[in-house]
């Protein structure tokens, strides 16, 4: 029964109910910190753990469970955490499996704010994070310490490229009970079947191409073993991670034509790749497909695709401010952090200051190639040579 309201009430509360029965295709977009219980019986059986149920905005609503459950199964897993960023995924990961006393190993080639991470949890938080060669594969057993709890893995890392046999990694992690987790951006989880490969979680940077438009920031991390989801949902909860509605909204959008996106990313990446190894100005480019790059068999064995992210190294008679001067020279390059949108973006790496083993002196300079026509690409970086 509804109860006599005065007009400033009447700004508040409604009766009104729309009617039943809509269905469109896109996911809906449910704003909400507080969420209403029917009852204080509902409220009290209400278990935040369990996505059968609502209980607070932080914990999820249609809309980011609609997300994750599409998420999970693009990667073949059974269950998915949103995040706030990429890196919050990372660290969601870290806070949930790792404690004072135990040990994790990350590849010499990892994302940068994850090695960062590593370092804050080795001064302040009595955990150690120690560095593998990304190419060590089954040789990974030999540094694995009675007090190692994770690995992770990245395929490939996303600026000097190499690719690491993650068969050979979880074979002996799983052989000494150490969980692996992949970052598996780069593939977009189309590319890479990473729980076929032995991981035990894959996180994405939604960031990149599932959003596609630049304009968003998130992470997700997909398990297929319950304990272990139910270990990180601790810590999702216990961090405060949630996610703007309209933010997942806008990732669900980007998702039906994440493949088609992918593939011209792909393509357009592998001719420009592929016209760079003929210039006299480089002297190595670092991308999966060419047999010289890192890897490249466990790539060819274990992908589908390759994305629109590599680097080139230029030869070691140019100076850094040489190719300064190159990449400020690009005009449909823009200088910028980030990729999976339309727009083809370049960075400048130190490579040898990021690498303790970086053998050679040229400057890496990495292509994020985006969605124009890849002859316009060509013709930007031939000009911007000439300032080389
Ligand atoms: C971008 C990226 C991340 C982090 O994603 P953000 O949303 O930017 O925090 C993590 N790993 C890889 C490989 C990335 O490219």
């Amino acid at each position: 029964m509804s109860v006599k309201k005065s007009p400033q009430t009447a700004l508040i509360h409604t009766d009104y109910q729309a009617p039943e029965g809509f269905a469109a295709f896109p996911s809906a977009i449910h704003h909400a910190s507080t969420v209403l219980f029917k009852n204080v019986a509902a409220m009290r059986s209400g278990d935040w753990k369990e996505k059968n149920a609502y209980t607070y905005g932080l914990h999820g609503t249609p809309t980011t469970f609609t997300l994750e459950a599409r998420l999970a199964e693009i990667e073949d897993g059974k269950h998915c955490l949103l995040a706030p960023s990429g890196l919050a995924a990372i660290a969601m990961v870290n806070f949930a499996l790792l404690k004072s006393g135990d040990d994790v190993l990350l590849p010499e080639n990892v994302y940068n704010p994850n090695r960062e991470l590593g370092r804050w949890l080795s001064a302040d938080f009595g955990i150690t994070a120690r560095y593998y060669d990304p190419l060590i594969g089954e040789g990974i057993a030999a540094l694995i310490q009675p007090n190692t709890k994770l690995i992770w893995t990245e395929a490939p890392g996303s600026v000097s490229m190499e690719v690491p046999d993650l068969p050979a990694i979880c074979k002996a992690a799983h052989e000494r009970g150490v969980l692996v987790a992949l970052d598996n951006t780069w593939s977009a989880g189309l590319a890479l079947r990473g729980f076929d490969l032995g991981v035990d979680i894959i996180m994405q940077a939604l960031t990149k191409y599932q959003s596609g438009g630049s304009d968003v920031l998130m992470g997700a991390v997909i398990t297929r073993d319950r304990g272990l989801h139910d270990r990180i949902s601790l810590a999702h909860m216990r961090l405060g991670m949630g996610v703007g509605a309209d933010d997942a909204y806008l990732v669900s959008r980007g998702l039906p034509t994440m493949r088609l996106r992918f593939e011209a990313h792909d393509a357009a990446a592998r001719k420009l790749a592929a016209w760079l190894q003929t210039r006299p100005e480089i002297t190595k480019v670092l991308h999966p497909v060419f047999p010289d790059c890192p890897g490249h068999e466990v790539w060819q064995r274990d992908f589908s695709g390759a994305g629109g992210l590599f680097s080139v190294i230029f030869d070691e008679r140019y100076t850094e401010a040489q190719t300064d001067r190159f990449v400020d020279a690009l005009k449909l390059f823009k200088i910028g952090y980030s990729w999976g949108g339309a727009n083809s973006l370049v960075m400048p790496y130190r490579i040898q200051q990021m690498r303790k083993n970086w053998h050679g002196s040229g400057t890496l300079v990495r292509f994020n190639v985006g969605l124009e026509e890849v002859q316009d690409l060509i013709a930007d970086i031939e000009q911007a040579f000439g300032e080389l």
